[in-house]
């Protein structure tokens, strides 16, 4: 296969010496960037295969959402407006134990098709039937970073250490490379000591990351805080979780101790969930905070029953007004930051930042190209500010990954997007009658 060039666009590389570059070029080869600069600095005697124009248009890295649990649109809107332990016990709880491998094939690509129509090229999950949203990651070109969620305190926690130490071993650099794997202990308070303790000795037997939930809600501060003496993040260290890698959902609520704990973590990512926290009234994370103390954040939409899509443009921005408003200071979490959490954080908190998050010559071709000639787009001034605040998933044209085009022109690639919407509808209509 030889050249695709895309040029004419202005890039937001990301990159810290040069974010913007305009009159540009992009060059691909196979699945990784050859070329990123100005089209005048082109090499003359290259030919392409395939040319994209691009003026008008801005092309960004890939976006990444650090945190999802992809089949969970299957309940989308299926409980909303209550108070979060109600909504988990007395409706998705009960309904998620009759989900079937079936439901979570077909959530998790109906996931996907929204994740690319709205510029997400990889995504990282937590969930049951993870050989299922696997299957899905590889037909539909998009990257994965999946764990089997498990959880102690039930009935099925032996199997859930059993599955998710064999989902790893089956599952890693498969998909031409796209899928990474983790272990995926639930959470502190459905993993209690003795059960993380299990999980941590099979991350070192097969030197896995963790994806966790860790200090969403005040309740289970509270709760692990009179179980335990101690705080959730405190609980973990203890057992030993900051000895590995580890991606921690949410830390909505830390104590000055917890951070001096996360900053001495061997290799840590955040993913911040706005809209989730606010949704579930879980609180307001300390982003800002954790930023300027060198946390690594990334960017989530939590699964799409809290949220209720799984739009990351939507979620920078919210994550920008949140932390504002949080901090009673406008220039809290400014647009180019924002940006640097759905790109290269993100990659940063998923152990892939030599990889993806941003354009540049030697990374993994992952890109989304937005259309700019929009009246909620004009003027020019600031396309970091236009891309943040005011560009709407429908601006997104066409969507690379892996040096795979898996959408142009809006129009889907790899997968049919139409059967998918329909098997979803069913198998929601099914799982309520089940
Ligand atoms: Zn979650």
């Amino acid at each position: 296969m030889g050249k695709l060039l895309i040029h004419g666009a202005d890039l937001m590389t990301m990159c810290e010496d040069t974010p913007i570059i305009h009159d540009s070029a992009v060059v691909i080869e196979q699945d990784e960037f050859v070329f990123i600069g100005e089209e005048q600095d082109l090499p003359q005697e290259w030919t392409y295969d395939r040319t994209i124009e691009a003026a008008d248009q801005v092309i960004m890295p890939g976006m990444i959402n650090t945190h999802n649990h992809a089949a969970m649109i299957l309940l989308r809107s299926y409980a909303d407006d209550l108070p979060l332990m109600e909504w988990l016990e007395q409706k998705i709880w009960p309904i998620e134990a009759k989900l079937t491998a079936e439901d979570v094939y077909w959530g998790s690509l109906g996931a996907i098709v929204e994740m690319i129509k709205s510029g997400t090229t990889c995504f990282a999950d937590m969930y049951f039937f993870m050989d299922e949203t696997a299957k899905a990651v590889e037909e539909s070109g998009i990257r994965g970073v999946l764990s089997h969620g498990m959880i102690g305190v039930g009935p099925n926690g032996a199997d859930d250490l059993r599955i998710a130490r064999q989902f790893c071993l089956d599952w890693e650099k498969r998909a031409d490379g796209r899928i990474q794997t983790m272990l995926g202990p639930h959470a502190p308070f459905t993993c209690p000591p003795d059960y993380l303790g299990k999980i941590l000795d099979i991350a070192g037997e097969i030197d896995k990351p963790l994806h966790i939930h860790l200090s969403e809600t005040l309740s289970e501060v509270k709760d692990i805080q009179k179980q335990y003496g101690k705080t959730p993040i405190k609980l973990v260290a203890e057992v030993g979780l900051f000895e590995h890698p580890v991606l921690a959902a949410h830390c909505v609520h830390l104590s000055d101790e917890d951070f001096e704990i996360l900053k001495a973590a061997k290799a840590l990512g955040i993913a911040h969930n706005p809209q989730s926290n606010m949704k579930l009234a879980s609180g307001i994370a300390p982003v800002q905070r954790m930023l300027k103390e060198g946390l690594v954040v990334g960017i989530g939409t939590d699964g799409a029953s809290s949220n209720n899509n799984l739009d990351l443009l939507e979620e920078m921005s919210t994550a920008a007004l949140l932390a504002k408003i949080g901090t009673m200071d406008s220039t809290a979490l400014p647009s180019g930051e924002c940006l640097r959490m759905a790109t290269i954080y993100g990659a940063k908190a998923l152990g892939q930042g030599e990889q993806l998050g941003t354009l540049e010559v030697g990374k993994k071709a992952d890109l989304v190209i937005l259309d700019f000639k929009k009246p909620h787009l004009v003027p020019r001034h600031n396309i970091m500010a236009h891309t943040v605040y005011s560009a709407q998933s429908s601006d997104i044209m066409t969507v690379i990954v892996n040096g795979q085009i898996v959408m142009e022109n809006r129009e889907l690639k790899t997968v049919d997007e139409e059967r998918i919407m329909f098997e979803v509808e069913r198998c929601a209509g099914e799982l309520l009658r089940r």
